[in-house]
């Protein structure tokens, strides 16, 4: 039995490891620890208070996968209700659907009785996007956002790929081995309104199956979903490479894709045994995984496998 997540997974680890202390299951202890992520307002990358889009709009993306039927839920550009997690479990769990976006999603959540929050966002939240576009925008311009027909140029201006962006991963294996990962994130902050990243991407940011292991992505989702990265890794195990090798794998083909837009990628891995792994393209970060004879969480440094970063070419200053 064990519990692993990336690092701001820390505040909800100890209540999904006494989930499988208690004999529940992984998809308990998954969607346990994650809620708890989304109604933290410290964390602006994940469920209230995460980073908006660029029209000041918090749109969140989650998924989650049962490795035992392989069966999946998600959700994407979800606006108005915190707990994406949950509703990508009743999406696997009530609905013969797998991913439900936008108005659909929310329209899910009501039905499924979800307390709708109308303001995803506190104030000083919204002061920092109205201050990252200040920065080249004027305050009529950015009143009047949502009238703009040339979003696309501003969304390229504001995007930075080392700041702007974070998600939360889960992954648990309970007392019958039984595989669970779960994914949860407001996405890259002034992203495009209904840009989806890798969260609620089957295979992209979060896959899982008994058989082999399971994987879960941070970082530029838009990566993970031309390399299929979470799968891939998955299907390296599957292969019979070692957790490493396969892990190893998977962050390589991240690092050969072309194109102009290209940064900081990161995963956190199980194989069926157990055995876990966190790889990253950055110096410096850690996952955490805590199994249930541990009082607390262990923070473990990530692996690192270098991918130079390259970022489009407009001439226009990012913020
Ligand atoms: N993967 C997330 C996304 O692309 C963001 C992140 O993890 O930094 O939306």
């Amino acid at each position: 039995m064990i519990v692993v997540a990336s690092s701001n997974g820390r505040i909800g680890i100890n209540a999904a490891t006494e989930i499988l202390r208690q004999g529940g299951t992984a998809v308990d202890a998954v969607e346990a620890g994650i809620r708890l992520v989304e109604a933290n307002p410290e964390d602006h990358s994940v469920g209230y208070n995460g980073y908006p889009n660029i029209l000041g709009e918090v749109e969140l993306d989650a998924s989650m996968m049962n490795g035992r039927t392989l069966e999946s839920g998600a959700v994407g550009a979800l606006k108005g209700y915190v707990h994406a997690i949950t509703l990508a479990r009743q999406v696997m769990e009530r609905l013969p659907h797998v991913l439900l976006v936008g108005d659909g999603a929310s329209r899910f959540a009501a039905e499924m009785g979800h307390v709708p929050q109308p303001e995803m966002l506190q104030p000083e939240t919204r002061t920092v996007w109205a201050n990252c576009l200040r920065a080249n925008m004027s305050d009529s311009d950015i009143e009047a956002i949502g009238e703009r027909t040339d979003l696309a140029r501003w969304v390229e201006l504001a995007t930075d790929p080392e700041r702007t962006k974070g998600t939360v991963n889960f992954i648990a294996q309970d007392k019958n081995g039984n595989i669970c990962t779960g994914v949860s994130t407001s996405g890259w902050a002034w992203k495009y309104p209904g840009r989806l990243g890798d969260s609620p991407i089957i295979g992209a940011g979060n896959y899982a199956d008994n058989r082999y292991g399971a994987a879960a992505c941070t970082g530029m989702g838009e990566m993970a979903i031309r390399a299929s990265t979470a799968h891939s890794l998955v299907f390296y195990l599957k292969m019979g490479l070692s957790l490493a090798e396969a892990s190893e794998r998977a962050m390589a083909d991240l690092r050969d894709l072309g194109g102009r837009y290209i940064s900081v990628m990161n995963l956190v891995a199980i194989d069926k045994e157990g055995n876990h792994a966190g790889y990253s393209s950055a110096e410096d970060r850690s996952y955490i995984y805590q199994t249930p004879d541990m009082p607390e969480c262990e923070e473990l440094p990530r692996t690192v496998v270098s991918i130079p970063p390259r970022w489009g070419k407009t001439g226009l200053q990012r913020i």
